[in-house]
């Protein structure tokens, strides 16, 4: 006996979301009340809130502060399943995801994979200069500073005391910038009158970047204005010098040697492997290039988003490597998966809303640029406290991030200083 079509539970599209970062997240979201089935997959049981992980390296929040489980994120959203898997490829023959935990099909697929460091060929670096991009680069990178300054405390030899107590970070876009500021802050402020053989403010805290200026991507009087802040703070900034070599004793920046036990990468970036699986077009940096709805030109069904993919929108403006930018992109391809799936026609071409930039030095010292307002100093960095305690997930966090905040402004200290995982 066969069934009427007519009569056959209705099948409702499958729509499958790699990664539950910024841009994944958006869009699972935005899909809560769609009539589809979404499973979303992601090689962490947690999201991730990146632009403050470099409070996390320097002991000012612990990794759960900026850390949320997706599954507590979508307990109420019931088309949503969630999988913790690492994706290493996509058929596209078979409309199907290959990932740890198996296969599994879908209608519409969403990739929102993020980026990952470049080291611009020299892979043989990151074990040396880690990068910060997870929980787990965060917690190595905390304990490599802290460790350096204890064992600075116990060595009776001059010159490893020296290396010790010397950091490098490369690159000065915002993340470096933030973390040079933040190790000084620590080394002349936070740990103050704690040891009884060294003085940590004696710490060479040196921001090595290749390009002419400090946070390139702003007007060149915020970046001179940044410059001053730094160099206030303690921080020795090289510019128009490449690091040539880093190993576990010394870094070299142009040709100068310079001993030291703790180098941060923070130079390059690229973007998630997602293109190869997908067999797609990519820029230079790796980013797959998508249609103005963010599908891929041969696979309408298949969308990039957020950090993976290079779009220009309607209005001419490349989208940028921003966390804004793949909240927009992954609200706006739930909309086109709506409509498509409603047999409706397609909403206009993705635009992006620009709502500004902006980067932080140290304690009350920030820049910003904001609907074309360049402002610094406390007002700026007041600014920045707001718009990035407020998409922290959970009521919550955004309390104590707040509270955390405050107490270190008028004490100083940072609550987070733990050693984990300790290694020689
Ligand atoms: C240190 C740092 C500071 C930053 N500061 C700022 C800032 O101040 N302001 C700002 O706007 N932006 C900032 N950014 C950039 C911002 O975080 C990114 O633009 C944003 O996270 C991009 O969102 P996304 O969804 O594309 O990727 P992500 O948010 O990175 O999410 C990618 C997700 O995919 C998952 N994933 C990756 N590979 C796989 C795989 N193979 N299988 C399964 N899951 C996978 C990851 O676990 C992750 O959850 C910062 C980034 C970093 C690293």
């Amino acid at each position: 006996m066969t069934t009427s079509p007519a009569i056959l539970p209705k099948h409702k599209p499958h729509v499958v979301i790699i990664g539950a970062g910024f841009g994944g997240l958006s869009a699972t979201r935005a899909l809560a009340k769609s009539p589809v089935d979404i499973t979303l997959i992601d090689k962490h049981n947690y999201h991730l809130f990146q632009p403050l992980l470099y409070q996390v390296a320097t002991a000012a929040l612990s990794p759960a502060q900026i850390a949320q489980p997706i599954r507590a994120i979508v307990r109420k959203q019931k088309n949503c399943v969630t999988e913790m898997g690492e994706v290493h490829g996509i058929d596209t023959a078979r409309k199907i995801v290959l990932s740890s935990v198996g296969e599994t099909p879908y209608d519409y697929l969403i990739v929102a994979t993020g980026a990952t460091h470049d080291y611009f060929g020299h892979t043989d670096w990151t074990q040396t200069a880690p990068g910060l991009k997870s929980i787990d680069d965060a917690t190595l990178i905390r304990r490599r500073i802290l460790q350096a300054f204890e064992q600075a405390e116990t060595t009776e030899d001059k010159n490893l005391r020296r290396a010790l107590l010397t950091f490098t970070v490369v690159g000065a876009g915002p993340t470096g910038v933030e973390m040079a500021g933040a190790i000084a802050e620590l080394a002349r402020h936070t740990l103050k009158g704690e040891f009884r053989r060294i003085d940590p403010a004696s710490a060479r805290i040196i921001l090595a970047e290749a390009g002419p200026r400090v946070l390139a991507a702003f007007p060149e009087k915020l970046s001179q204005e940044a410059l001053k802040d730094l160099e206030k703070i303690g921080v020795e900034v090289k510019t128009g010098r490449a690091v040539n070599s880093c190993d576990a004793d010394e870094v070299i920046i142009g040709d100068e040697v310079i001993p030291c036990r703790t180098i941060i990468w923070a130079a390059g970036v690229k973007a998630s492997p997602a293109a190869a699986w997908l067999e797609a077009k990519t820029d230079k940096a790796g980013r797959a290039i998508v249609e103005a709805d963010y599908s891929l030109p041969s696979q309408p069904d298949v969308f990039v988003i957020g950090d993976t993919a290079n779009l220009t929108d309607a209005a001419g403006n490349s989208v940028p490597g921003l966390a804004p930018a793949a909240v927009q992109a992954g609200k706006y391809v739930a909309g086109v998966i709506r409509k498509r799936a409603a047999q409706e026609p397609a909403p206009p071409p993705f635009k992006y809303f620009d709502a500004g930039t902006m980067a932080t030095i140290g304690r009350g010292k920030a820049i910003a640029l904001i609907r074309g307002v360049a402002f610094g100093g406390f007002i700026a960095w007041w600014t920045w406290g707001l718009i990035h305690i407020m998409p922290l997930i959970g009521f919550r966090n955004r309390i104590i991030v707040g509270l955390d905040w405050l107490w270190s402004y008028f004490t100083n200290t940072r609550g987070a200083r733990l050693i984990t995982a300790y290694k020689k």
